[in-house]
């Protein structure tokens, strides 16, 4: 008995310092980066140096084709710093400059409408030339989010930019989770106003969750019905790519999305394509 307390002991214990320890990392990572670097907002119109980018990004991101040149000089600063404190890793994969600008700009997409963009838990992110293995799961990933890092098969998540209207887009899937992960290790890791908004999206998430889980049918991909968290995943893909959808059929949801992400896919949508 004692050692069995004893053995528990020392896993909470391990636990915990291996809590503590990203905690700090990620603490010392933001104030480093405050400290050496303005934040990138401000108008302006778009550098010479960036027309490879931003034509990369027209051709690939509906998303950004459909803003302004305003709103894509700032969406384009903020993906250069985005992509400045994160490290790529690629796994069978050959290094591409495309490949770190269109991933950093599906958090950037997702984060938009918000001060806080850079997903700042994260460092590394990992890129699979397709889907990959985890430990013992069967299936094949497609992406995932822990600890260590973002991860995204590069097929897929070219793919889910192609094909913008189906409601699939692993980037802004793996992308959301990268948003909330930081919500399971504590206060400090999300914008206070940010946590706020998201308990109204729980309230108004809930019901639909629930019916979906008792076997009910959604607009929402029935892997929304896995758990909680897919749900907030599979919702912002459906916010983005099938966003008239999501607002006839799921108003109440629709509207806490634009609150909680300060943002509105319907208005880009008036927006004509440059
Ligand atoms: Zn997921």
């Amino acid at each position: 008995m004692i050692t069995v307390i004893t053995i528990l002991g020392s896993s909470s214990l391990l636990v915990f310092l291996i809590w503590s320890w990203e905690r700090f990392r990620y603490d010392y990572r933001r104030m480093v980066r405050d400290s050496n670097h303005p934040s990138p907002e401000g108008s302006g119109s778009l550098l010479p140096e960036w027309a490879q980018h931003h034509d990369w990004l027209r051709t690939h991101n509906i998303y950004y084709r459909a803003l302004n040149l305003d709103n894509q000089a700032r969406f384009l600063r903020r993906v250069m710093d985005f992509m400045r404190y994160k490290e790529f890793k690629y796994i069978d994969l050959s290094p591409d400059p495309m490949i770190p600008l269109l991933i950093s700009s599906a958090a950037v997409q997702l984060t938009f409408g918000l001060n806080d963009f850079r997903l700042d838990f994260f460092d590394k992110i990992y890129v699979s030339g397709s889907a990959y293995r985890v430990h013992w799961h069967k299936q094949a990933f497609q992406g995932h989010v822990s600890l260590q890092g973002i991860y995204l098969s590069w097929d897929h998540f070219f793919h889910g930019y192609q094909e913008y209207d189906d409601g699939h887009n692993v980037g802004l899937h793996e992308m959301a989770h990268a948003l909330t992960y930081g919500a399971l290790m504590g206060k400090t890791t999300m914008e206070k106003s940010f946590r706020a908004k998201f308990k109204d999206y729980v309230k108004a998430a809930h019901p639909i969750y629930t019916n979906m889980r008792n076997g009910g049918e959604s607009v929402l991909d029935r892997y929304a019905a896995t758990n909680f968290h897919e749900f907030w995943a599979v919702s912002v893909e459906a916010f983005f790519e099938k966003p008239i959808l999501l607002k006839t059929c799921e108003p109440v949801l629709y509207a806490a999305m634009c609150e909680l992400l300060n943002q509105d896919p319907l208005e880009l949508m008036t927006v004509k394509a440059v």
